[in-house]
């Protein structure tokens, strides 16, 4: 691959949101909770890749991002996961579910019918969830219309093109177009 290529899908590699759920409670997140330590989630990761995969994925480092709003993300050719403490500290459950969903970026980075097929094949989740503050100062959520994945913005996005489909540059093809205003978050 190209690396303007590869360059262009890090880059849009957002793992966000369709509206899937709400949280249950309701209420803001708990303190409290603790999250598994990086060790720990070196060690899921082993584990993962022994169970699903047959110990044949890369062997990718796993960090948390605590600056990260969105639930995790891949950097497939540098080999990070990513996973976000405020969407996990919102919704800790998850953890495992984002860790299969970003190792399946290792070897598939768009999320099209073959990563579907992995998601339900591992169980892992295809889409995270929204919670307090995560859209903040977003206005417009965009979708690509070939491979569905969701682009939150703060500006009317004109002529762009979804990353993941467009190999880098422009393609009408792929063209985001507006599903909705977020003006509630
Ligand atoms: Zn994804
Ligand atoms: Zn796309």
């Amino acid at each position: 691959m190209r690396l303007a290529e590869r360059r262009a899908l890090k880059e849009t590699n957002f793992d966000l949101f369709d509206s899937v759920a709400k949280h249950p409670s309701g209420n803001s997140a708990d303190e409290s909770i603790s999250l598994p330590t990086e060790d720990e989630l070196a060690a899921i990761f082993r584990d993962f890749n022994d169970r699903h995969f047959d110990g044949k994925l890369p062997t990718a480092k796993v960090e948390w991002s605590s600056r990260m709003k969105h639930a995790g993300r891949c950097y497939y050719s540098d080999r990070i996961i990513r996973l976000g403490v405020s969407y996990h500290t919102y919704y800790p459950e998850d953890v495992t579910l984002t860790l299969k969903h970003e190792m399946i970026h290792l070897v598939i980075p768009n999320h099209g019918s073959e990563f579907k097929r992995e998601a339900r094949r591992i169980g892992a989740t295809r889409y995270a969830r929204h919670y307090p503050g995560m859209l903040r100062g977003m206005k417009y959520l965009y979708e690509c219309p070939t491979c569905g994945e969701t682009y939150p913005s703060r500006k009317i996005l004109r002529l762009r093109s979804c990353g993941k489909c467009s190999n880098g540059r422009y393609d009408v093809r792929h063209k985001l177009r507006l599903v909705r205003r977020l003006d509630d978050n």
